[in-house]
């Protein structure tokens, strides 16, 4: 197509198509945001929050511990509905951690209304380890400090929210543990233990999963809770 230019050339631009169209659809996408509430700073408490309170037991305290997360959820009956939580409280009868747990959910609570992404709590909380040395839970699973737990009762929390992915094994990797399991036992003349009533006795701790499962079969460190094997 040939245009005649009859004017002088005062300037040129040359046009991007595809910039225009996303900019158009930006403004477009903002639009339809328009009544969509964020999760930032400027967010009133509404006078009642949904909440789960978790108990943590461990041997490094006497007094068990209850953790309180409250939710808030925005934009509800609409699509962008979503439940966030907005704040922790931590409860105990032991009074000797008092401060340290007190400034923990305090910062935790400003993180979770500040918006944005707040997951990435559950992997420092769940990385800090006691010099004093960790515990085993029912189950087998080691936890490397209290703060850990709280890191786990987060991590537990934004699952049933749906803002973090559980990490359930599917049908096939439980069908192979179930099997391996057996065939430990089996080979040990043990007596068979019911799912769930934690790992044969003189299990190792598993690298990966942090659950103490780890036996030996055919030569081989083998995970019966993760499937981990240091033979591939
Ligand atoms: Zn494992």
């Amino acid at each position: 197509m040939t245009v005649k230019i009859s004017q002088r050339i005062k300037g040129f631009k040359v046009v991007d198509e595809a910039l225009e169209r996303s900019a158009a659809s930006t403004t477009a996408d903002k639009a339809s945001k328009v009544n969509v509430v964020e999760m930032d700073e400027s967010l009133q408490r509404p006078e009642t929050l949904i909440g789960m309170t978790y108990k943590i037991k461990s041997p490094l305290f006497e007094h068990a511990l209850y953790v309180t997360v409250n939710d808030i959820v925005l934009n509800a009956g609409t699509p962008h509905e979503q439940r966030r939580p907005f704040e922790i409280f931590i409860n105990s009868k032991n009074m000797d951690h008092f401060q340290w747990i007190v400034a923990l959910t305090r910062i935790m609570s400003a993180v979770f209304r500040k918006g944005g992404d707040c997951t990435f709590l559950v992997e420092e909380l769940r990385a800090v380890f006691d010099p004093r040395g960790g515990y085993l839970k029912k189950g087998g699973v080691y936890m490397p400090s209290i703060v850990a737990e709280i890191g786990a009762v987060l991590e537990r929390h934004l699952i049933a929210i749906g803002m973090l992915e559980g990490q359930a094994l599917d049908e096939t990797q439980l069908q192979y543990l179930a099997e391996k399991r057996a065939a430990y036992e089996a080979s040990q003349g043990a007596v068979t233990l019911e799912p769930g009533d934690g790992f044969p006795a003189g299990a190792q701790l598993c690298g990966k999963c942090n659950t103490q499962a780890v036996v030996q079969m055919d030569g081989c460190a083998t995970c019966l809770n993760c499937g981990h094997s240091k033979c591939g």
